[in-house]
């Protein structure tokens, strides 16, 4: 056996001093392998493959990893197993016995504690150059310190780790797309939402995220997304959002709301998909809906009780016309057969005023009929002439003139429009009745004015409904939108918080202002039909 401390080999420059055997060219000199080895971040060696790997050479650079003079190593004072860290060595020695069994070079990271008791992460790479008479391997390699590299890998694992951490506590699906729409992260949340596993879903499209129905439309929107964000990208945070369904993995599907922002890195640009679950919002929307269904009902009702009076005196007129027209045709044919033309205009005339009753008891079913709310395209003029007409009814059997104020040329508006109607009316009926308290001079006149207006940069449709009443006061004015606030000895106080939150619902805002000269106008907003974009998204 050979003992640690004794010679065999020369050192590796001493070797590279010798002209190689059956070669003509020069060999490198020691004295440029030295300065290379000293230019070197770190230390190269020779030892055997015993235990704590005695070394015969070590190179300058051993100082600066592990602070320990090239002769205390060299004398093999101090083996390198010695300071090779306690938990690391066997590992090490594993490594290295299993390379040097199969004649491989080996890698190995582990740690050492240095002269000074300071601990390092190394690296070190090494093959086996020779085997000694006794059987014992030669090693030579080099050992460089990568303690930096290791802390920053740990400071972005602990980063990574972090960011994932918070990814997966976040409670919308976060979910990271390639530029084709191929799935690369999943996170925990996206997996409680759509069922799936990572790993079912990871490198599939993530239009499978969505009811195959929708997918044509979803591609469209992806496409139009990626396009939208290309020219933008650079420094400009952006995204687009859109409600979309969700499909479980079991084909369950879900309302959601989806937002898509580009996300750039060094090499490519990756998509965020922030999707929330919208069930539980839709369900609250649709109960509030409903309760306001209910209550627009209750307050229709009450609308048309009050009506009574004046749909009665409307219908009374053509009915008396019906009864009249009547007995003058027959009056005609009894006196004259010959009088046929004139009983025929007569019919005529007759059928028309039965048209007409007819109509307002249509009109008036339609009131009463519970309904859900059901917005459509509608052109304003004939939606604000009908409710005129409607109101004018009421007005004439009090005693007012409404005056309309409608421009010629008016937009179309996406609305219901007997909710629309019925928050005319009662506004209306509110600046009459105003008008019928005031203490002064009695005034007979309420302007229903409709206009085109600019806001924020879309056109609105406003209608007002201006009265000469006293006004709101303070006080009301506090509470004015709340439910079951009224002055009126027979008031619901239902009729401007319906008619605010029917206006909300499409959109719109219900507000008022007292007139510098007298009395209030309210009025609402409705926007215009052209302001919705083809793909109904919302961007920024
Ligand atoms: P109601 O008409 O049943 O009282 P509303 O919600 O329509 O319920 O109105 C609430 C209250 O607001 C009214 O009682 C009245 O005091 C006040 N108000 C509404 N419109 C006007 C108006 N044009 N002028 C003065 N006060 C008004």
């Amino acid at each position: 056996m050979t003992e640690p401390n004794q010679r065999h080999e020369s050192s590796p420059v001493e070797t590279l001093k010798q002209p190689l055997q059956g070669k003509t060219h020069l060999p490198v000199s020691a004295s440029r392998l030295e300065t290379l080895l000293q230019n070197l971040p770190g230390m190269a060696y020779r030892c055997l493959n015993r235990a704590h790997w005695p070394m015969d050479f070590v190179s300058d650079g051993c100082v600066e990893l592990c602070g320990y003079h090239r002769f205390e190593i060299e004398n093999q004072s101090v083996l390198w197993g010695d300071f090779t860290h306690p938990e690391d060595i066997q590992e090490v020695e594993r490594k290295v016995k299993a390379a040097a069994n199969r004649q491989q070079p080996f890698e190995v990271e582990y740690r050492i504690i240095t002269k000074d008791g300071t601990q390092k992460w190394v690296w070190e790479r090494g093959r086996v150059v020779d085997i000694r008479d006794d059987g014992i391997a030669v090693l030579e390699g080099f050992i460089t310190d990568i303690t930096d590299r290791k802390l920053s890998e740990a400071a972005s694992i602990h980063a990574n780790a972090f960011a994932q951490a918070v990814v997966d506590s976040a409670i919308e699906a976060v979910i990271t797309v390639d530029n084709q729409g191929r799935i690369e992260s999943f996170n925990h949340a996206a997996q409680n939402m759509f069922d799936f596993l990572p790993e079912e879903v990871i490198g599939n499209q993530c239009r499978t995220l969505i009811p195959a129905t929708d997918s044509r439309e979803f591609d469209q929107f992806f496409k139009h997304c990626l396009s939208h964000f290309r020219p933008i990208l650079q420094g400009k945070k952006t995204s687009i959002g859109r409600e979309i369904n969700g499909n479980k993995k079991m084909g369950a599907v879900f309302p959601a709301h989806l937002t898509i922002s580009p996300v750039q890195d060094e090499i490519e640009t990756k998509y965020l998909l922030l999707v929330r679950d919208l069930t539980e919002q839709k369900a609250t929307e649709k109960e509030a809906r409903d309760q306001r269904e209910l209550l627009a009902h209750a307050d229709r009702l009450n609308t048309l009780g009050e009506m009574t009076a004046g749909i009665a005196h409307e219908i009374n007129q053509p009915l008396t016309a019906i009864s009249m027209y009547a007995n003058s045709g027959l009056g005609f044919l009894d006196r004259s057969p010959a009088n046929l033309g004139r009983a025929r205009e007569a019919l005529n005339k007759l059928s028309e005023q039965a048209h007409r009753a007819g109509a307002i008891i249509e009109r008036m079913q339609q009131m009463t009929r519970p309904r859900d709310s059901k917005q459509e395209i509608v052109h304003c003029e004939p939606l604000i002439r009908e409710v005129h007409k409607l109101a004018e009814v009421e007005a004439q059997s009090r005693n007012f003139i409404i005056v309309l104020d409608l421009p010629s040329a008016l937009p179309k508006v996406r609305c219901d429009p007997i909710q629309i109607q019925q928050v005319i009316l009662n506004l209306l009926r509110n600046g009459m009745e105003s008008m019928e308290s005031a203490a002064s001079i009695r005034e007979h006149e309420i302007i229903l004015s409709v206009k085109v207006v600019e806001l924020s940069g879309d056109k609105r449709l406003k209608v007002s409904i201006i009265d000469k009443g006293p006004g709101i006061s303070d006080q009301i004015a506090k509470q004015l939108y709340q439910p079951f606030t009224t002055t009126k000895s027979s008031g619901m106080g239902l009729g401007l918080s319906i008619s605010r939150s029917i206006i909300f619902a499409h959109d719109g805002i219900l507000e008022f202002t007292n007139n510098p000269s007298k009395g209030a106008t309210f009025y609402f907003t409705l926007p215009a039909l052209s302001t919705v974009n083809d793909l109904g998204t919302n961007e920024d």
